[in-house]
């Protein structure tokens, strides 16, 4: 049985930019994942801090760029906000992430596909993780980046948490008489918003919710959405659970460190979850490269911090929504679009709407 020194579960966003560490650095990694980008449900958006976070270039798998976002208390008519310079990119997640996979396996990182784990025993020196086809595979670290339903939480006995939840759709371009730009329709679920997100021969619709519970983001709410707002009913229907629950857990167990859905990186506010996951994914492999994986909590703490307030923020937005939203396009909005575009935390966009050069 081959010894790595350390496997990482997943390969999304998350996964694959732990990986790419690692692996450049010399690390022996096994990537251990479902069939990568099947029917994960994403909308494949990556703002520009994402897109400065990542080490490599994405541009092959772009579909289309974007500098200008329409928000609307939907029904009402939208306003345009602009952001400036590029606001963040659509890809399409299956052809992200195995466009990602691809330069993690370039820096040496090794790939096997599973249909899922079975057990993970830790002691003092390592861990033994086997699948369900019966192997099993020895390493000194595992860095879990399964997704907000991590099958690592469950086996380890982590409590599981619920977030925010969000549904998408397809939507052929030729068959609308518009091509939209990309949007955000507040509102149009309550606590919620829905989305479309242009991406070249098809449009991405999907209903967004940050709380579970506050609404349903159902299959007959998207067609519902859909035929009102593009005249026609959605195909490749798939709904997931976003995580948004890092102020409330481990970031590690053992000899296990949690990234991205899996650890709740995700914020809250717009469901934006890619950064969160290559983000926390690169912390965990820098805790891990200094041989004190112990610090990766410390290396996460301000994005948790942030993540709290970015929490509280959202508790008030949604449920003030017919001031909120008002406030954001006529008022605050291109501040925020840039602050969420370029990564400015919300003290940041405070002191850049006052004027502030940062
Ligand atoms: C409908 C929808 C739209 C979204 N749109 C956006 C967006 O436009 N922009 C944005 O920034 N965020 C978006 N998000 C959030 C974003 O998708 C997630 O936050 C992000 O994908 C988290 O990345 P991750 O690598 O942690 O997990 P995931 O992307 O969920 O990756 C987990 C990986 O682990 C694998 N896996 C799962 N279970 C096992 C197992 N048992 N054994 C082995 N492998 C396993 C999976 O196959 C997958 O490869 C959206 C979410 C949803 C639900």
């Amino acid at each position: 049985m081959t010894n790595w020194d350390v496997i990482v579960v997943g390969a999304g966003q998350a996964g694959c930019a732990a990986a790419w560490d690692l692996a450049a650095a010399g690390w022996r990694v096994l990537v251990l994942s479902r069939e990568v980008g099947a029917g994960k449900p994403c909308a494949g958006g990556l703002t520009e801090k994402t897109l400065r976070r990542l080490r490599f270039s994405i541009t092959p798998v772009v579909r289309e760029t974007i500098d200008t976002l329409y928000v609307s208390r939907y029904p009402a008519a939208d306003k345009p906000l602009q952001a400036p310079g590029r606001f963040c990119v659509m890809t399409e997640r299956a052809e992200l992430d195995r466009y990602c996979l691809d330069q993690a396996k370039a820096q040496g990182a090794n790939f096997i596909e599973t249909r899922g784990l079975a057990s993970i025993r830790q002691d003092h020196d390592g861990l033994t993780v086997s699948t369900r086809e019966g192997d099993c595979y020895q390493a000194r670290w595992l860095v879990a980046a399964d997704g907000a339903n991590s099958v690592v939480r469950r086996l380890l006995g982590e409590r599981h948490f619920l977030g925010a939840m969000a549904i998408e759709g397809h939507v052929r371009r030729d068959d609308l008489d518009e091509y939209p730009g990309m949007t955000l329709d507040f509102d149009a679920i309550r606590g919620g918003y829905g989305w479309l997100f242009p991406k070249g021969d098809h449009v991405n619709v999907g209903l967004y919710v940050w709380q579970h519970g506050i609404a349903a983001p159902d299959r007959a709410a998207l067609d519902n959405y859909c035929l009102q707002r593009l005249g026609t009913a959605p195909y490749k229907v798939s709904g997931y659970p976003l995580g948004t629950w890092l102020p409330r857990v481990r970031l590690m167990q053992g000899r296990v460190l949690f990234a991205g859905d899996a650890a709740g990186c995700t914020e809250p506010l717009m469901g934006e979850g890619i950064y969160g996951a290559v983000f926390s994914g690169q912390m965990a492999a820098e805790a891990l490269l200094s041989e004190q994986p112990g610090r990766y909590p410390q290396l996460m703490e301000d994005w948790r911090d942030e993540l709290k307030k970015v929490e509280s923020l959202s508790r008030l937005f949604y449920r003030l929504s017919p001031v909120s939203i008002p406030l954001l396009q006529h008022w605050i909005g291109e501040t925020l679009v840039e602050g969420f575009s370029k990564g400015l935390t919300l003290g940041q966009c405070k002191r850049r709407w006052r004027g502030a050069d940062l």
